[in-house]
């Protein structure tokens, strides 16, 4: 074993050589070093603030929903360590796969049959879209290529996904006049409890109708926006989504790689509108956050197709497909997922979310406060610069607490297995960030 480098030395290598998400290189800000982690505390390598753990309230951008070092995954990780942690699966095919894409046709919506594995939530989206793509072209009407999404989406960061994402608000402006051009409606009206705006509906019916030659599919995320914006919408649109692309002949994809198991209070948000799409992608907490996969599912029709067109068979297949230990962990977090009470308890953190974060509502600067699930978002009246957004990270560790802001949002979405009193400190924090932002 080589010697432990010390934090010291970590974040000056780090700040030379490593990119981190959506940052500049060298880094301008240094990062925390954590040293291990379990249950719903991060242990880091030295104090800051004079704080040594804090309470994770990022559940690691959506995934780790049972917290970090279970028992039951880590089991799940050694016990397939032991067998194999890799093999192709292009010819060869094995147990913890067959298991997970068995057990996840089981627990979506009863058309979604067909399951494709990939390596991360962007991949499953350029799988998605190469599926409803492909499934026009197998059909003799390739005219049908274009995506129609809603404004404030956010679906990854490689190609096909940043061209969904919001083409203003949205992490790649930069992009204009490069990526393919897709067609955006206006941004769902928010709330989940809204009515349903008939003007707004029409508005997609219209688009659908007018566009329909040329589109293969819409894409949305179900009931809530996430990196685009952190907003929730009527379940009701995603009914008249599905009717307008019955209507008109367009497929339909759900992106749930945030909502799917259990975040937004129904294990699949789909589940808020009772519709199921043609074509659904999951990922984030699919492995609960230890290893990288996501998977795409699409219903019979697609699939057969795809499989009966020119070229009559899905041409993707990452090196690590169906990677062993990954699915096998997934399996695990899925059977801990329902051997619990997880409504119930999803239904706690939204109770004490609202509890805890109402009255940030009376901060200065703050414009808005919503609640889904377990998804507490407190937002600001502007984005924040650089220093403001570490003034409130750093306003957040004093109080014990993980957040990571991003343009005028403070937000958490915390293990299912955060305590009351955890809960408690998480929304001390998202008010003391929001004082110290603004
Ligand atoms: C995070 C996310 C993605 C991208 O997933 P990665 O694993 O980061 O590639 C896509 N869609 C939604 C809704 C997401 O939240």
């Amino acid at each position: 074993m080589p010697e432990p480098l010390t934090p010291a030395e970590l974040r000056a290598l780090d700040r030379q050589h490593v990119w981190h998400p959506y940052g500049p290189m060298p880094g301008r800000q240094d990062p925390l070093v954590v040293e291990s982690a379990a249950g719903v505390r991060l242990r880091l390598a030295e104090p800051v603030e004079g704080v040594r753990e804090l309470v994770d309230g990022m559940s690691s951008w959506w995934s780790a929903i049972h917290g970090y070092n279970h028992p039951a995954l880590n089991d799940a990780a050694r016990g397939q360590l032991d067998r194999m942690s890799h093999v192709m699966f292009g010819g060869l095919t094995h147990e913890p796969a067959v298991r997970l894409a068995t057990r996840l046709v089981e627990i979506t919506p009863e058309p979604l049959q067909h399951v494709f594995l990939a390596d991360s939530g962007s991949v499953s989206v350029e799988v998605a879209v190469k599926m409803c793509l492909q499934y026009w072209r197998s059909l003799g009407r390739p005219a049908k290529r274009r995506l129609l999404t809603w404004r404030g989406g956010y679906h990854g960061d490689t190609w096909q996904p940043m061209a969904v994402c919001d083409p203003e608000g949205g992490m790649h402006r930069l992009w204009s006049g490069v990526l393919p051009e897709q067609i955006f409606a206006d941004a769902p009206p928010p709330g989940f409890d809204a009515d349903p705006d008939p003007a707004y509906e029409a508005h997609i019916r219209e688009l659908v109708a007018r566009h329909a030659h040329e589109l293969a599919a819409v894409i949305v995320e179900p009931v809530v926006q996430g990196a685009g914006g952190m907003r929730f919408h009527s379940p009701a649109l995603l009914r008249t989504l599905r009717e307008a692309c019955d209507e008109h002949d367009v497929l339909l994809v759900f992106d749930e790689i945030a909502t799917g198991f259990g975040r937004s209070g129904a294990l699949f948000a789909a589940e808020h509108a009772g519709v199921c799409p043609d074509v659904m992608c999951l990922g984030k907490a699919l492995t609960g956050g230890y290893l990288t996969l996501a998977a795409t599912l699409c219903t019979p029709r697609v699939a057969e197709g795809i499989s009966r067109g020119e070229v009559p068979v899905l041409a993707h297949g990452p090196t690590f497909m169906g990677n062993p230990l990954a699915t096998a962990v997934a399996s695990a977090s899925i059977e801990l997922l329902l051997s619990y009470d997880w409504r119930q308890e999803v239904k706690r953190i939204e109770t004490g979310l609202r509890d805890g974060l109402a009255e940030a509502a009376a901060v200065p600067g703050v414009r808005d406060v919503r609640v889904l699930g377990a998804i507490g978002v407190v937002q600001l009246d502007r984005p924040l610069d650089d220093a403001a957004m570490a003034a409130a990270a750093r306003a957040a560790v004093r109080e014990g607490v993980w957040l990571r802001p991003f343009r005028d949002l403070l937000y958490t979405m915390p293990p299912y297995i955060t305590g009351d009193d955890d809960l408690a400190r998480i929304c001390a924090a998202v008010r003391a960030a929001a004082t110290a932002a603004v």
